[in-house]
Order: C-alpha cells, then structure tokens, then sequence
C-alpha cells in the first residue's frame, strides 16, 4: 500500500472495498461455508459412531501412509549412504579382491565406538569418522580374520588384512600393521 498518511489509507481502503464488493463478499461467504462445514463434520463425529469410526479408520490409514514413506525414505537413505561409505573404502574386500558381501571390520578393536550399520542414517561426517577405522573384507575373510584374533589376540589386534589366500585346506591370512589413526593420543 503506497499511502504513509492515515487519512489517505483509509480513503484507499474505502475505495478498494467499494470497487472489490463482490470479490469480498465471495471470499467471505467461503470462509463462512468452510466453518458451517467444519462444526456439522465436529457434530456428525461426536454424534454418530459409525461415521466417527470411519473418520479414525481414515486417519488411522494417513498416518500408517506416513509412516511407510518416512519409513522408505530411512531405508533409501541408509542403502545409499552405505554404499557411498563402501567406495570410500575402495569398494572390495582387502582379504581377496571380491566385491560381494562386503562388511566393515575395526581394524583395531580397541578404536571401535559403534557398528557402522547402526549408525547409517546420521550425516556423512558422523558416519565416517566411524568408517575410516574400518576395512572392507567379505563375510568369509571376516571370519577368518575373527578366528585368528580369537586365537592369537594380540598379533592380529590393530592390523590391517593385506591378503587372504587358500592353499588347499588351509587359510593363509596375511597382516600389515595399520598407520597411526589420526588424532590419537597415547
Ligand atoms: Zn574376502
């Protein structure tokens, strides 16, 4: 509204309701069919308990609706945020190269705050502070790796797997120590 002076605002004001009647009175007989409605919808709710039921079947659907596309949405989220942490880490296994049934090994246990599995879904920054602890091997070399830090603890403990190899029925599973984590103290 261009009018700093009160006399010729509310001249203006004047003249725009003289000129808009119609439109004002359209608007206003909406707002008023919108209430009417919304006290008979608040009357039939209170009064009539077949309709009431259908009212709360109705909301109860919308909020599950919700909740199954939030609930997608997550699940999109976390898949595609693991996968990124997943190239991060150079996207296969250290112990023999494949790229299947990938999981994220503390390479020192003692470092390990949470499972990276349990985190995703947080921001990038929080999930990789927890992911550059880790390596990439597959279910199989995992194992081994947890058998041989089961049996020998204290060799395997904080070293990073450079190999795995089967020769016949035996595993050679093959260890290099792993660089200092950054921000360590002691
Ligand atoms: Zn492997």
């Amino acid at each position: 509204m261009p009018y700093k002076d009160p006399e010729k605002k509310a001249e203006y004001m004047r003249n725009y309701q003289q000129e808009n009647r119609e439109k004002i009175n359209e608007i206003n007989r909406d707002s008023r069919k919108r209430t009417n409605r919304k006290e008979k919808d608040r009357e039939r709710y209170l009064s009539d308990p077949e309709y009431r039921d259908k009212v709360l079947e109705k909301n109860r659907q919308q909020s599950k609706k919700h909740r199954d596309r939030n609930r997608e949405n997550l699940n999109r989220r976390r898949r595609e945020q693991r996968q990124k942490m997943i190239e991060h880490l150079g996207g296969k296994c250290v112990g023999c190269g494949c790229e299947e049934n990938l999981q994220f090994d503390h390479i020192d246990r003692k470092q390990k705050q949470s499972n990276v599995s349990s985190l995703l879904g947080y921001s990038d920054e929080r999930v990789l502070v927890e992911v550059n602890k880790c390596q990439l091997l597959c279910e199989q070399c995992h194992q081994y790796k947890t058998t041989i830090n089961h049996d020998m603890n204290k060799l395997a403990e904080g070293y990073k797997v450079s190999k795995v190899d089967k020769v016949g029925d035996k595993v050679i599973v093959t260890l290099e120590p792993s660089a200092p984590f950054a921000g360590e103290t002691h």
